[in-house]
């Protein structure tokens, strides 16, 4: 689905180089990399405050925790989602309350939001999912209207710019309270392991924010609060300041792998290509195809003999998983995102794809109809 050591092999003797100097500094934890990272994601998304933390799960967790939400209090989220943005929700013993996202564009759909809001709602968490931004201009308004918490999981879309109908211009993860991103090797600005961050302008969520990732400190061995121990990696950190100037360029060679796609499939019949949201740009973390009277699963296997490799970006949504059948869950009646788990198909999309490889995949998926 992507191909990571082709992208390392360009930025070979850099990487190795930021690596060996932090072995050489044997700074391991919170050596100066994490800072000079954190600062220059910073600048990148022009957001006041980056907290980097182990990984996007994390990233979630501590920011529910920051915002003090207690048990009882509901989380409306969607469950057409990565599990992470809802095992958060169950572990802190918030009640989740999952609303439908939409058919073209797959996330959240604020029309479904209000009926969904009771009094003990306390966060909303859009999910920008596949990479690019929910309606944010929609769900700000609601959440500001019912004096709700906005959480961004941004795990998917660092990078997307959305526009406000005032043509303001935000970047995914800096619109709300809080934004959460992953540096999971195959996310849209990867490292070589597991890491996250945090993003807010509030400068007293900020601080809550680092005092929760961090034992619950803020002067050592002084626990004010109980926290968590999620620290972004030393060595992660530099090799992330090796990749985030080519952020830009990752996002651009993602989107002309997408372009070329839509261009083989906008037609077909039985293929209906991801919608763009027109208030946001897309930067492609996946490029989901979406069946229209076809067997997926047919075609999956299609693809597979041909040596292709797909994803289903989610068999099942989050409400119908196993682990998920109980009261704090209550199954609702998602019949949308149940259907899209049934019909959507994930395609390769990489920054090192050729046009020989894109043009394989385009005739391997042809070739089943
Ligand atoms: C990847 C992902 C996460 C979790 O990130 P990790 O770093 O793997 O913990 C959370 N939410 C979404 C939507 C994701 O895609």
């Amino acid at each position: 689905m992507v191909d990571l050591k082709s992208q390392y092999h360009k930025i070979k003797e850099e990487v190795d180089r930021a690596i060996i100097d932090v072995i050489e500094q044997t700074a391991f934890i919170q050596g100066p990399q994490v800072k000079q990272f954190s600062e220059a994601l910073q600048n990148h998304l022009g957001v006041k405050h980056v907290i980097p933390c182990a990984n996007g799960t994390d990233a979630l967790q501590i920011a529910m925790m920051a915002l003090d939400l207690k048990p009882g209090d509901e989380v409306i989220t969607t469950s057409y989602t990565y599990v992470a943005t809802c095992e958060v929700i169950a572990l802190l013993q918030l009640t989740p309350v999952f609303i439908e996202v939409k058919a073209d564009t797959f996330t959240m759909d604020p029309a479904c939001l209000e009926a969904a809001i009771t009094s003990k709602t306390k966060a909303i968490v859009p999910v920008h999912l596949y990479g690019q931004c929910a309606d944010m201009e929609e769900i700000l308004d609601i959440a500001k209207k019912h004096n709700l918490y906005v959480i961004e999981d941004t795990a998917q879309a660092i990078g997307a710019e959305y526009t406000f109908s005032d043509g303001r211009k935000e970047q995914a993860g800096c619109m709300g309270h809080i934004g959460t991103t992953s540096f999971f090797p195959s996310k849209n600005l990867g490292c070589y392991g597991d890491g996250g961050a945090i993003f807010t302008n509030d400068d007293e969520l900020a601080e809550k924010l680092r005092m929760v990732a961090n034992h619950g400190q803020k002067v050592k061995y002084h626990h004010d609060i109980v926290g968590v121990n999620s620290r972004l990696d030393t060595i992660q950190a530099a090799i992330l300041l090796c990749k985030l100037p080519h952020l830009n360029a990752y996002s651009d060679a993602r989107r002309s792998v997408a372009a070329g796609y839509d261009k083989a499939f906008a037609n077909h019949p039985n293929l209906q290509i991801p919608a763009r949201n027109p208030k946001s740009t897309h930067v492609f973390h996946q490029y989901t195809l979406t069946c229209i009277n076809a067997d997926r699963d047919a075609l999956q296997k299609h693809l597979q003999e041909k040596g292709v490799p797909t994803m289903i970006y989610y068999p099942l949504p989050v409400h119908k998983q196993k682990g998920y059948q109980n009261a704090q869950f209550e199954p609702g009646s998602l019949e949308l995102s149940e259907h899209l788990c049934k019909h959507v198909i994930s395609l390769p999309i990489h920054t090192e794809m050729t046009d020989d490889v894109m043009n394989y995949i385009i005739e391997s998926v042809r070739s089943f109809f």
